[in-house]
């Protein structure tokens, strides 16, 4: 029997470039005709040495980042950071306190992390739900803050930042760990992007850290060792054993998005996929809905419901029985959110997402 073809739509470890599981099977158990594999390769070998060297190189590449900047590869993952951002940089100013722009599941657990460190204005504390960015304007930054936080990409609830936040000379901070590299980003404007790799840059175990240099050196005393950057960035990420597979899968990745036209390209086809499930959500008379604002709609986490803007128990079981029947798995949304949630990171093509928008249009018509 032919095996049926599976389309992964989930938000996170999720669906890598074919080409790059190919390349890392072949590679698996030789590497480079070394006779061994990165996974048990020396994270201080001359060979492992060329894979972080080529990971760094293409990534400055990618996202043009300048030369006062520095890229670390930790360990932790992006809750790693939730603690890595404050203990480094809350000390920048003596007041001790950080604006944290709260948006949904991950902004929040990020500020309620930082007030272990210091004082956390938190902006938006009581939003009655995760559906949009409030107006800048109505925002109350702190002006002795030492940096200003936000997520770029809510994956919980689908609220994606299609603006740069003004800081107002503060330094700026920005988890990207669900929308890194899916569209070109002005690193020059942040003190500090990070993001963990398990959704558009690789597999679970790193974590990308991109940090201003000047912002180096003022961790809190408390700060544990790998987490101080300016010990990492001092030691290029080797100051203990990086996580090596994960470095060298996110290479892979890298060169992938280079050889496919880079951010500018990914951007377009993120745009592309994710016009074609909003036009039909938009276009089904409130069969399909998706509470979130126009203005700050995700393309890389659309979430959902079906049959009203409440969601049908019933029909949202069909729907996923429907869903996993064509091979189309990881629909179902985040279990704070209920519903359907479609991620739609750079390694999901243009043909799978036409494949759930087929999907969705044939239920419609069963069922509206
Ligand atoms: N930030 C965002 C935007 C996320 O989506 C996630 C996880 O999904 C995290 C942080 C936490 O990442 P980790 O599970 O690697 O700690």
């Amino acid at each position: 029997m032919e095996k049926k073809q599976i389309i992964n739509f989930g938000p996170g470890p999720a669906k890598l470039p074919q080409s790059v599981l190919l390349r890392a099977q072949q590679e698996l158990v030789d590497y480079n005709e070394l006779g061994i594999s990165v996974l048990e390769m020396s994270h201080r070998s001359s060979d492992f040495n060329k894979i972080m060297t080529k990971t760094e190189t293409l990534l400055r590449d990618l996202l043009n980042i300048p030369d006062n900047y520095k890229v670390m590869f930790l360990q932790g993952g992006g809750s790693g950071q939730f603690s890595g951002v404050p203990l480094n940089l809350i000390g920048l100013k003596e007041d001790r306190c950080a604006d944290y722009i709260v948006t949904g599941t991950w902004s929040s657990r990020a500020a309620k992390e930082a007030e272990k460190y210091g004082k956390v204005n938190v902006i938006h504390p009581k939003l009655d739900s995760y559906t949009k960015i409030p107006d800048p304007s109505s925002w109350t930054l702190n002006p002795s803050a030492s940096y200003v936080y936000y997520c770029c990409n809510e994956t919980v609830h689908g609220v994606e930042y299609n603006f740069l936040p003004d800081a107002h000379g503060a330094v700026l901070v920005s988890d990207m760990s669900s929308n890194f590299l899916s569209r070109p980003v002005d690193v020059s404007k942040y003190g500090l992007i990070y993001a963990g790799a398990q959704k558009n840059v690789g597999c679970a175990g790193v974590t990308v850290v991109i940090v201003r240099e000047d912002l180096l050196g003022h961790a809190l005393n408390e700060c544990p060792i790998i987490l101080d950057y300016k010990v990492q960035a001092g030691n290029n990420s080797l100051y203990n054993t990086p996580p090596c597979f994960s470095i060298y899968i996110m290479s892979l990745v890298l060169e992938w998005i280079k050889n496919n036209g880079g951010t500018a390209a990914m951007e377009t086809l993120n745009k592309q996929k994710s016009s074609l499930i909003y036009d039909i959500i938009n276009s089904s008379a409130g069969f399909y809905s998706c509470p979130v604002d126009d203005a700050c709609r995700s393309r890389m986490n659309v979430p959902f419901r079906v049959g009203g803007p409440d969601g049908d128990e019933t029909l949202e079981a069909q729907f996923l029985d429907g869903a996993s029947k064509r091979g189309m798995i990881s629909l179902k949304g985040h279990r704070s959110v209920g519903g359907m949630r479609a991620s739609l990171y750079n390694a999901v093509t243009v043909e799978d997402t036409q494949a759930l928008a087929n999907y969705m249009k044939e239920f419609l018509k069963e069922h509206q």
